[in-house]
């Protein structure tokens, strides 16, 4: 198997800009960023896509890594997960996105 592109960016292959890093995930600045803060979560063990993770504890310690993660970066924000390429999903490694960084006048335009 072909490491995925985001495998390649947690053994550093690939440089990126790390935000965090514990054992078991990654944080990165998007390279596209679709929001004055966009940052991506990214379980080291690898997945497809989001719903290949039977685990549920695994899936609740992706979504609180990702809270806490967010939160280092603002009060607000939101999580989105794209899961398959009907659903937008480019890179098929499980991640998170974390878009945030909006003036709460504005907000995010969107769904
Ligand atoms: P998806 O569309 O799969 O939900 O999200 C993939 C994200 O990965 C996109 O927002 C895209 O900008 C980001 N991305 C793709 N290639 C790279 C890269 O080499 N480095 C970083 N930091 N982000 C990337």
């Amino acid at each position: 198997m072909q490491p995925t592109l985001f495998e390649r960016i947690i053994s550093r292959e690939i440089p990126s800009s790390v935000v965090f890093e514990d054992e078991n995930y990654i944080a990165i600045k998007d390279i596209n960023p679709l929001a004055p803060i966009h940052l991506l979560v990214i379980p080291k063990k690898v997945s497809s896509r989001v719903d290949e993770i039977e685990s549920e504890a695994e899936l609740g310690q992706l979504m609180a890594t990702a809270i806490k993660v967010a939160k280092q970066h603002s009060s607000d924000y939101r999580l989105v997960i794209n899961v398959g390429e009907g659903g937008g999903q480019t890179v098929p490694h499980t991640h998170v996105h974390i878009l945030a960084g909006w003036t709460a006048q504005i907000g995010h335009q969107g769904m």
